[in-house]
């Protein structure tokens, strides 16, 4: 991968040499948490022991040395989206409390009855609840934008769906349940030409390909660091200036106050406006490191093989009998959903589990693309830039194995 030999990059990930039942671990679970590397985990070990402290507020040594890693992190994380300025960055959980923050924080206060916010079928129940619960606050519907057969939105029905009352558009860069690549930056440009902000769900594109938030012109753009090598617990939410400076806050505390009284409060100007109360310091830290971690890889190399591994492993599964491929849009990442004539998702996920094959078996939480499929859950192995072919030739035989016995 670049530069690196995948055997080294393998080293860097201490849970990889796990043993699960007797068996070397297979970890195709990409797609609900990644691994850490001991970048990131040493990171952790060194705030703890050399840094701890609340940022800002402190006149002191450590407040000081964690005052600086944590703007650091911030600072990485705007490099990597390619944000104007680390001040567009919110720390937030992950990608649910970004798009929460999202909807109540910023689109809510635009919401009529009858207004409407258009979502694709792709989304994860992220994407769907948080705009369900402010579409039952204010009456306004929601409208989903539909896939063909293989999984990819349908631009022109997408389209048609903008008319005078469109307020919102929120979608996913890739869906966590087919791998389907949306077309984002036409999606973008479709919904400014209609004079809408859009939010795009980065969860499970930024680990697989390069993403620049200023090139796309995106307006809102949420990742959760567990899932690009980073600690759980920890993600962010860009959102260009204009945006950010509109949007109420969403918590209210310590840290995002400028003034108070008990008549008024004067807010600090964001991103500190989003942060009440103390944030999750130590992973932010780690999330820096995290990113590092894949930049010096590259998201280049990153993309490259792993377009490689998804081509191989759509090849080697469709030889199984019985297999179907859900999801098999051209442009895919990661995600190889599938399901087995003759046996329950969930069998195949405890049976590939004796094998030490971690996959994740069920509706992904995203059952109105599944049930679009006429299903209600898949199996799915998800891939990183740490898989090997040959973790792939281990999935398929195992799957061998199952269907002749
Ligand atoms: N959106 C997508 C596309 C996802 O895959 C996920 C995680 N499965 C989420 C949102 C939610 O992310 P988190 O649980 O880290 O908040």
């Amino acid at each position: 991968v670049g530069s690196r030999s995948l055997e080294s990059i393998r080293g860097d990930f201490p849970i990889l040499s796990e043993k699960i039942n007797g068996r070397d671990l297979v970890w195709l679970d990409n797609a609900a948490t990644t691994q850490r590397p001991r970048q990131v985990i040493d990171r952790l070990v060194h705030y703890y022991e050399h840094e701890n402290s609340n940022v800002h507020r402190g006149a002191h040594e450590l407040a000081a040395r964690s005052t600086d890693a944590y703007e650091d992190a911030r600072k990485k994380t705007a490099g990597f989206l390619g944000a104007p300025s680390p001040d567009n960055i919110v720390f937030v959980r992950g990608t649910t409390e970004g798009i929460n923050l999202a909807a109540q924080a910023y689109v809510k206060q635009y919401l009529k009855p009858g207004d409407e916010i258009i979502l694709t079928l792709l989304e994860h129940h992220a994407n769907i609840v948080p705009w369900q619960l402010i579409a039952e606050e204010t009456g306004a519907v929601l409208r989903v934008a539909p896939i063909d057969k293989t999984g990819q939105i349908i631009l022109s029905e997408y389209t048609k769906l903008f008319n005078s009352r469109t307020r919102f558009v929120s979608a996913t860069q890739v869906s966590n349940a087919l791998g389907t690549v949306a077309p984002v930056a036409e999606m973008i440009q479709i919904a400014h030409a209609h004079g809408v902000r859009i939010l795009i769900d980065g969860a499970q594109s930024v680990s697989h390909m390069p993403v620049n938030v200023s090139a796309l012109d995106v307006d809102l753009f949420v990742f959760s660091g567990h899932k690009i090598f980073g600690p759980t617990g920890i993600g962010a939410l860009y959102a260009k200036t204009d945006v950010l400076e509109a949007a109420r806050p969403y918590h209210g505390g310590g840290n995002m106050i400028a003034d108070v009284t008990f008549e008024r409060t004067l807010y600090q100007p964001p991103p500190a406006k989003f942060e009440a109360g103390t944030g999750n310091i130590a992973d932010a830290v780690g999330l820096g490191a995290a990113l590092d971690y894949v930049s010096a890889i590259g998201m280049e190399n990153i993309a490259a093989w792993e377009h490689t591994l998804v081509q191989y492993g759509m090849a080697e599964l469709a030889k199984v009998p019985g297999l179907h491929l859900v999801g098999t849009a051209l442009n895919k990442a990661s995600v190889l959903s599938f399901v087995l004539d003759g046996h329950e998702t969930e069998d195949v996920g405890k049976y590939l589990n004796t094998k030490g094959i971690a996959v994740r078996a069920g509706h992904h939480c995203a059952q109105p693309v599944l049930r679009s499929f006429g299903l209600e859950g898949t199996v799915r192995p998800s891939l990183a830039f740490y898989n090997t072919p040959e973790e792939i030739d281990a999935l398929v035989r195992a799957l061998f194995e199952l269907v002749r016995r």
